[in-house]
């Protein structure tokens, strides 16, 4: 029983600990993740924020 209850907040845990690896260091905002494909075809990831 207890063991069912301790599942649940792990997945509720790991999926706070996902949302939180996108905030920026410098300000805590959430940051925005642009793909931008270079002429060569290649893909960038590039985070949008203050420390740009
Ligand atoms: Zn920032």
């Amino acid at each position: 029983m207890s063991e069912k209850g301790k599942s649940k907040t792990g997945v509720a845990a790991r999926s706070e600990n996902k949302s939180k690896s996108i905030v920026c260091r410098n300000c805590g905002n959430k940051i925005e993740t642009v793909i931008a494909v270079s002429p060569s075809g290649k893909k960038r990831i590039r985070r949008i924020c203050c420390c740009e």
